[in-house]
């Protein structure tokens, strides 16, 4: 029995030959590779999580709250207090991480017959969930600076005609922000080949030095801003992520979301973590300055280094990437080969992780010269 395959099993034409998401998960003693926020959450949050897991526990005999109305609230308040542009309960949804968003969309707004365009390199599982909606993905450019080719990604639009597209601000794996003119010219664009649903993922927005994109909510029903409380909140291991969007849209992905998806664990420990925005926010300050001094350290050492408003940052140039990421990682940090050629990106940790990796790094280039 031990010789059977996936592709012995009947699985799906599109899922044969391919790779699962798979991002290594190695006990080494500096983790700089999945962009998580390196600070644990602080006491009196923790405690107040046991508080309200332990009253949520009390009910645990019941189903919980399917439309996650408390929560989905405080989120509203959360976005409207950081936006400056008021959303409420209708316009919020929320799901097992941002993931879980993104599948419901493209569950939604795409699946068999119908195509999502990315602008690659970008967020690998935009396209692997895509795929594993029988979504059609087609891979969009982007220029050699890696900000988008507006020409060119509007062209790609109006001959692909996509009914999702997606834009990654700040984008994964290379720190770029995409202005709010781009922004709106790509919904305009694919408002006028279809029209399709434009889903900008905002997941390390409160890293940015630019403001969130979701004002631009208003008055576009086609427009879906993706946010998470894995980054920015430090709680990448409670799995919530959110969108804000017209009240339509949020009515639309009901049609597809499994009934009781959001645990009332879940629920609860995303409603503490709330309640606790201002110290996690005060982490994101310290994670942005920590953030812009691998910048200038790494742009000191003579690496190529990608302007990032995000809370990692990629480097290089090197001839064999995946080489390097080898030998930084004998040096006991684990950094992240996305793919990229010739690139690295190494995440933002606290300033003692940060100095172990400049350590590796420089260590790197004096056995070079
Ligand atoms: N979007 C982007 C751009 C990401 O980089 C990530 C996580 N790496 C996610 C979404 C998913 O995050 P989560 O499911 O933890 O909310």
């Amino acid at each position: 029995m031990n010789d059977v395959r996936i592709d012995d099993l009947p699985v799906r034409d599109e899922l044969r030959g391919k790779s699962p998401y798979g991002a290594p998960q190695l006990d080494v003693p500096v983790r700089l590779n999945t962009n998580e926020n390196p600070y644990p959450l602080p006491e009196p949050l923790v405690e107040r999580i046991a508080e309200r897991v332990r009253e949520a526990a009390r009910n645990l005999n019941r189903y919980p709250d399917r439309d996650a109305v408390e929560l989905r609230t405080r989120l509203a308040e959360y976005l409207t207090d950081t936006s400056g542009h008021e959303v409420g309960l209708a316009n919020v949804w929320a799901a097992n991480g941002s993931n879980e968003v993104i599948q419901q969309l493209l569950q939604t707004f795409g699946g068999p017959g119908r195509t999502a365009i990315g602008f690659e390199p970008s967020y690998s599982m935009h396209g692997l969930i895509s795929r594993g909606t029988g979504t059609g993905w087609i891979s969009g450019p982007r220029n050699e600076d890696f900000t988008i080719d507006l020409a060119a990604a509007e062209k790609a639009i109006a001959e692909n005609r996509p009914d999702v597209v997606f834009i990654t601000t700040p984008n994964n794996p290379t720190g770029t922000a995409v202005p709010p003119e781009t922004v709106l010219a790509l919904y305009e664009a694919a408002q006028a080949a279809k029209p399709s649903m434009v889903v900008v993922d905002e997941a390390y927005i409160e890293f940015s030095h630019g403001d969130s994109l979701l004002p631009l909510i208003e008055g576009r029903p086609n427009l879906v801003v993706s946010r998470t409380m894995s980054k920015a909140f430090g709680a990448a291991g409670l799995r919530l992520g959110y969108l804000a969007a017209h009240p339509a849209v949020v009515d639309a992905v009901q049609l597809v979301r499994l009934p009781y998806h959001l645990s009332a664990v879940t629920q609860a420990t995303a409603l503490a973590a709330l309640e606790h925005t201002g110290t996690l926010l005060g982490y994101v300050e310290q994670l942005k300055s920590e953030r812009d001094r691998l910048v200038t350290e790494l742009l000191a050492l003579g690496y190529e280094v990608t302007a990032s408003d995000a809370n990692f940052v990629q480097f290089g140039r090197f001839e064999d990437s995946h080489e390097t990421w080898r030998k930084i990682l004998d040096r006991g940090v684990l950094v992240r080969d996305n793919g990229v050629p010739g690139r690295l990106r190494v995440t933002a940790g606290t300033p003692e992780e940060n100095d172990a990796f400049l350590d590796a790094v420089r260590a790197l280039k004096k056995e070079q010269s």
